[in-house]
C-alpha cells in the first residue's frame, strides 16, 4: 500500500510512482499499461520526454477512474515565455487526454535564458490553478537562491521541488532549502540511474532485510520523507520497486546509508545553473 505526502496547498500525493524519462514514445503505452496493472497510479511525465500521448493512452486503456491517478507533467525548457505556459499546458492535457493535471512543474530554472526571468515563467504557471485544470503547482531542479527569489516575488510557495537525490547525491543544500520552505522534495534519480544498484553496504542492508538493494535505497528515500518515482521498463522489477511499505530500516542502516553521498561528484544529471538545453522545434 502506497503511502501519501501531504503538500502545503491541501492535497496530498502517492510516495511511490512510476518515473517514463527515456521510456520511447512508442513503447509508452505499452510500458506505462504494465506499470498501471503493477499497481502503479502516480505517473511522472514531462513535455521534454516526448511521451505524454503513451502515458494518456495507457491511463485510458487501463479503465481505471481518472480520479484514481496521481500524473504530473513539467513546462519544457523552451516554453518558459507566459503564452508558451499556457499553450504547451493545453497541449500536454490533450496529449494526455486528461481534463486536469494533478501537478505542473517548471522543469528547469535556466537562470541563463530568459534573461533569468524564472519568476514569470512561475506566475504563468500559477496562473493555470484557476479554472480547475490543474490542481498543484510545483518546480524542478530549482536551487536554494531560485526558490527564494520565486517565493519572495510572487508569495507562491511551490509545492514541491524535483530534484536529484539518492545515496550518492544526497543534494543536502537544495534539499534542505525545500523542506524548510515547507515545500515536499520528489527525488528524481533515486537509484542514480542504476549507479547506486551495486553499492556494497547497500547490499549488506539488503542481505539482512532480505530484500533487493534497489528496494532498500527506495525505503530509505521513503524514510526521508521523500516522494519517488523510480523508472523500469520490467514488469518484475516494476513490481519490486512498488514493495518497499512492509519493512523500516533501522537508525543505523538509515545513517549508514546517508554516509554514502559523495557530494557534488554523485550527480548523475546536470547542474541546474548550468543547464541550458532548449530542444528544437
Ligand atoms: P532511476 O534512478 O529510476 O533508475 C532507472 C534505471 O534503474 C534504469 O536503468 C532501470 O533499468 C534500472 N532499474 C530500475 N529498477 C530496477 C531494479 N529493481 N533493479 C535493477 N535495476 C533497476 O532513473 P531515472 O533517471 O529514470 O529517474 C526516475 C524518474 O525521475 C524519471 O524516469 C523521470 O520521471 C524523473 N526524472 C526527472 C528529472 C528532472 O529533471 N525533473 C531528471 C531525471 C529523471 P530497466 O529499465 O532496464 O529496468
Amino acid at each position: 500500500m502506497v503511502t501519501t505526502v501531504a503538500l502545503n496547498d491541501g492535497t496530498a500525493i502517492p510516495q511511490l510512482g512510476f518515473g517514463t524519462y527515456l521510456i520511447p514514445a512508442e513503447q509508452t503505452g505499452i510500458i506505462v499499461g504494465k506499470a498501471i496493472e503493477a499497481g502503479y497510479r502516480h505517473i511522472d511525465t514531462a513535455q521534454m520526454y516526448g511521451n505524454e500521448e503513451g502515458v494518456g493512452q495507457a491511463i485510458a486503456a487501463s479503465g481505471i477512474e481518472r480520479k484514481d491517478f496521481y500524473v504530473t507533467s513539467k513546462l519544457n525548457n523552451g516554453n518558459h515565455q507566459a503564452d508558451d505556459v499556457r499553450r504547451t499546458f493545453d497541449e500536454t492535457l490533450t496529449k494526455l487526454g486528461l481534463e486536469y493535471l494533478d501537478l505542473f512543474l517548471i522543469h528547469w530554472p535556466l537562470p541563463m535564458l530568459y534573461g533569468g526571468d524564472f519568476v514569470s515563467t512561475w506566475k504563468a504557471l500559477v496562473g493555470l490553478l484557476t479554472d480547475g485544470r490543474l490542481r498543484t503547482a510545483g518546480v524542478s531542479n530549482f536551487e536554494p537562491a531560485h526558490l527564494e527569489r520565486i517565493i519572495d516575488e510572487t508569495g507562491v510557495v511551490p509545492a514541491v521541488n524535483q530534484i536529484e537525490a539518492h545515496p550518492y547525491f544526497a543534494n543536502d543544500g537544495a534539499r534542505q532549502a525545500s523542506l524548510s520552505h515547507g515545500i515536499v522534495v520528489e527525488a528524481w534519480s533515486p537509484l542514480g540511474q542504476g549507479a547506486v544498484l551495486s553499492d556494497p553496504e547497500i547490499a549488506k542492508v539488503a542481505a539482512d532485510h532480505e530484500k533487493s538493494v534497489s528496494q532498500i535505497i527506495l525505503r530509505w528515500h521513503v524514510q526521508r520523507g521523500d516522494v519517488v518515482f523510480p523508472k523500469t521498463t520490467r514488469p518484475e522489477r516494476m513490481d519490486e520497486n512498488l514493495q518497499v511499505f512492509d519493512f523500516s530500516l533501522t537508525a543505523d542502516q538509515m545513517r549508514a546509508i546517508d554516509a554514502l553521498d559523495r557530494g557534488e561528484v554523485g550527480r548523475v544529471g546536470p547542474h541546474p545553473n548550468d543547464f541550458d538545453y532548449v530542444p528544437i522545434g
